[in-house]
């Protein structure tokens, strides 16, 4: 933080860890830009081209007013705080308003979900959890339209575990438990869940499944336990009633995404997370698509 300490120094950073040194135009990716006199607009060379762009162009801090130390700061503290921060916490500490706090703590969350990973496998854990506000603690209006809907408003999380390596937390939307598994874990694994029925006839397709039936009070039987999800649950559920206070269903694969990204990074230091978190900033999400309605 006190290396970059302003602006300009918060600029060459993040254009040194996205281009290393050799600026590329985002638009055609042609490299070797004329640099503008303002010191951080680029114009391109190609002739077809010749737009004018800066290292946020294409990013997540692309069109947003706030200063580039904000946004770093920003992520350094959702990063590197082990239930991460309301808006709230953020608007008083970064000197914003609660609103864009918010705001840029949803891009944040939006780049830590990983649209591509890769199949677990070895030893994997699979449980499925409930997370979601009550009633009570809901304003009238609120309580009124999710009453109208009929429905509960707990949403499932289906946590997967590889034991010593990365984890996955989904919502649990249209697709079957099965499926779920599929889609995330490689064949060869050696699954272990609990005697729920959704999970049944998995064994033919895994290496192994194994099960525990923690409804006649077993928890641990060999390689049979799900202790580790479940732990990974409850720094969900930890960051949730205790920082986040409620999270809407709509908003809740970020908060998992966020929980996710800090346990399958917790074995870097917090200065490497943030330049991982930094050099991932490709995306954009947008005001008008995050408060769209369901
Ligand atoms: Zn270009």
């Amino acid at each position: 933080m006190t290396k970059l300490g302003d602006e300009k120094a918060c600029r060459e950073h993040m254009e040194d860890l996205r281009w290393g040194g050799n600026p590329v135009c985002p638009f055609c990716g042609k490299d070797k830009p004329y640099k503008l006199k303002d010191g951080k607009t680029y114009r391109c060379k190609n002739r077809d081209c010749r737009k004018d762009f800066t290292v946020t162009v294409g990013t997540v801090f692309e069109n947003c007013k706030i200063p580039l130390s904000t946004w770093i700061a920003a992520t350094y503290v959702l990063s590197a705080h082990k239930k991460g921060i309301s808006s709230h916490q953020l608007a008083r500490d970064c000197g914003i308003t609660q609103k864009t706090a918010w705001f840029v703590l949803q891009r944040l969350r939006h780049i830590m979900c990983n649209p591509d990973p890769e199949p677990l496998t070895n030893t994997v854990e699979v449980d499925e959890t409930y997370v979601g506000g009550t009633f009570a603690n809901m304003n009238r209006k609120r309580r009124k339209e999710w009453q109208e809907k009929g429905e509960d408003n707990k949403v499932a999380v289906m946590g997967l575990l590889e034991r010593d390596g990365i984890a996955k937390l989904t919502v649990i939307g249209q697709k079957s438990f099965k499926d779920m598994v599929r889609g995330s874990v490689d064949k060869n694994a050696i699954l272990v869940t609990d005697t729920h029925l959704a999970y049944q006839g998995l064994a033919y397709e895994y290496a192994e499944h194994l099960t525990i039936n923690h409804s006649e009070g077993q928890y641990r039987d060999g390689l049979a336990y799900t202790n580790s999800v479940e732990g990974f649950f409850s720094c969900l559920k930890r960051s949730i009633f205790g920082i986040y206070h409620s999270v809407s269903p709509k908003h809740l694969h970020r908060y998992c995404a966020e929980t996710a990204y800090r346990y399958n990074t917790r074995k870097i230091t917090d200065k490497d997370r943030v330049t991982q978190t930094l050099q991932n900033t490709s995306g954009r999400l947008k005001y008008k698509t995050l408060i769209e309605k369901l």
